[in-house]
Parts: C-alpha cells; sequence; structure tokens
C-alpha cells in the first residue's frame, strides 16, 4: 500500500473527460481531486520520451505549483510494426495546425503500415501511465496496456482518438463499436486505475 495521501489532491491534467474520471475513481477514498486549472498551474511541454517520463514530468510540477500529491495520466498508441509509433507522440500526429483531426492521424498510421507491405504486423498497443507525485519527492507509476490489432477503414462513432480502428483482443469490433461500459471495463486507462486502486488499498 502506497503512504496515504490526504483529503485533497491536484489533477495535473487540463482533459476534462480525464478529470471527471479521475475525480470519480477518488471520490469513494475520501480524496477530493482538484484540477490543477484552480492553482492557475499552465500545462507543462511534454518533452520526455516515455510515458512515465511525461506523467512524472506534469505530476511533479502540479505537486511542486499546489504543495499537494499530485495525480497525473499519459497514454498512447504504440503499433508494433512502426517501431512503438505514434506512442508519445498520438496527439500530436494529429496536430494539424488548426487543431486536431483524428482520421488525419489515423490515416498516417494506415499509410505507413501499407508502406511496409502486405505482410506487415498489424498489432498494437493503448499504453497509459498514472502517476502519483507527493511535494516531499515520492513518486509511484502505475501502468496499464490493452492489445490488439489495427483495423482499416475507421469503424464506429463512439470513444475518441484512435478508438475507430483499434480492435481490442479478443474482440471483433472496434474501440469505437464497443459499448463505452465494456470499452472502460478493459481499457488501458481501466487497468492503469485498477492498479492505483489497489495501491490506495482496495482492489
Ligand atoms: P495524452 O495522454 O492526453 O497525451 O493523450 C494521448 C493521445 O492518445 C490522446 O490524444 C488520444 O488520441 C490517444 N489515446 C489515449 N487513450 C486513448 C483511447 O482510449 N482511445 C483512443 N485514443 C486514445
Amino acid at each position: 500500500m502506497i503512504g496515504r495521501i490526504g483529503p485533497k489532491l491536484v489533477l495535473a491534467s487540463h482533459n476534462k473527460g480525464k478529470l471527471k474520471e479521475i475525480a470519480e475513481l477518488l471520490a469513494p477514498f475520501g480524496i477530493e481531486a482538484v484540477p490543477a486549472s484552480e492553482f492557475g498551474l499552465p500545462e507543462p511541454e511534454e518533452t520526455e520520451d516515455s510515458f512515465a517520463g511525461n506523467a512524472l514530468l506534469k505530476a511533479r510540477f502540479a505537486a511542486k505549483g499546489s504543495g499537494l500529491p499530485a495525480l497525473s495520466d499519459d497514454s498512447g498508441l504504440c503499433v508494433e510494426a512502426l517501431g512503438g509509433e505514434p506512442g508519445v507522440y498520438t496527439a500530436d500526429w494529429a496536430e494539424t495546425g488548426n487543431g486536431r483531426d483524428w482520421l488525419l492521424a489515423m490515416t498516417k498510421v494506415e499509410d505507413r503500415l501499407q508502406a511496409l507491405g502486405p505482410d506487415a504486423s498489424r498489432a498494437a498497443e493503448f499504453v497509459c501511465v498514472l502517476a502519483l507525485v507527493w511535494p516531499d519527492g515520492r513518486e509511484e507509476t502505475f501502468e496499464g496496456r490493452v492489445a490488439g490489432t489495427l483495423a482499416w477503414p475507421p469503424r464506429g462513432e463512439m470513444g475518441f482518438g484512435y478508438d475507430p480502428v483499434f480492435v481490442p483482443e479478443g474482440h471483433r469490433q472496434s474501440f469505437a463499436e464497443l459499448d463505452p461500459a465494456e470499452k472502460k471495463a478493459i481499457s488501458h486507462r481501466a487497468q492503469a486505475f485498477a492498479k492505483l486502486k489497489a495501491a490506495l488499498g482496495a482492489a
């Protein structure tokens, strides 16, 4: 079990979906989760080359700026035949200079796979790392992964990001076709949260 967090924790994220999901997770433990924006903290630049590195960078920044324990999340898609790309650059692949375009990002992945020929592996995984950092310097990370294959063309209307091309192992539907509750139960984020919950003392 990790050390006591205390009644308040800062969430080092500016993503509304993540903030809601994490606040709901922590509420049963009597932990109030406050967004970093309420401390006037900006989002630091993600300069590390690993999910854990970027998650720790965000949580350290928020712990230092708030004086409270801080929790952050970093995630992305790793494609085996592309040497793990887009990886920590998953969101960047969608950048157009005028917002994010997820069809563009999924097409980039597909074009690179096609360029490798018909025998290229279509295996991929989503990875999520949660980082918990205390103001006194203690740090913990929790990693979740979900394996799957890449489908083309994109399928389904639910979810977000690369969900329409990701078919999790053991399923025929993409993450964007699956019932959201089912995705929530098996996702990389769910698995990282399960490890955090276990460490908080209630598996
Ligand atoms: P970040 O953790 O906010 O840097 O997000 C990384 C990017 O990974 C997101 O913008 C999404 O495009 C992608 N991503 C992470 N998790 C998922 C998921 O569950 N489904 C689809 N895309 C995801």
